[in-house]
């Protein structure tokens, strides 16, 4: 079972199978109204494809923010039709029922999702020529500005 953040909410549901380089992975697909949650019920999706780590109550799920998806749509893949889903780097497929509708609560999901987090923010805007980034504290995950030596909640060194 998907474990929900505080304000999320689930839009849609169903059976899902990730096509991935190591093979299918089968599982659940969760939309909410900030991410795809993919649970897996067999083997994880391997690293470097665009799922990261997991996480959730039984650590066999995984979340994409919204904010990384940049289109959804249907597809002809080899094997037949998919659901793809471009991300801001990488290209996910999924072999789903229901493709078109699929693709309709993605793409309306992704222009209502919140900004991406406000590091990444930054990021972008250091590389638009904008100020560096701040520096986010592994200890209390607060930012602190950029060239800080310590945080400047915790107090934490960097
Ligand atoms: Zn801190």
């Amino acid at each position: 079972m998907v474990l929900f953040q505080s304000g999320e909410t689930p839009i849609r549901s169903g059976a899902a199978v990730v096509l991935t380089q190591a093979g299918p992975r089968p599982g659940t697909l969760t939309l909410t109204n900030v991410a795809i949650v993919f649970e897996t019920t067999g083997a994880p999706p391997p690293p470097g494809e665009g799922w990261g780590s997991p996480g959730g109550a039984g650590a066999n799920e995984y979340r994409i923010g919204l904010w990384r998806v940049r289109q959804a749509l249907g597809v002809k893949g080899p094997n037949g039709p998919v659901l793809q889903v471009n991300l801001l780097a990488r290209v996910l497929s999924f072999q789903v029922d229901d493709i078109p509708g699929w693709a309709a609560v993605l793409t309306e999901a992704r222009a209502h999702a919140p900004p991406p987090p406000a590091d990444v923010q930054a990021r972008r805007a250091m590389k638009k020529g904008g100020p560096a980034p701040p520096t986010r504290c592994a200890f209390c995950s607060q930012l602190s500005p950029a060239g800080s030596t310590k945080c400047a909640s915790c107090g934490a060194p960097f």
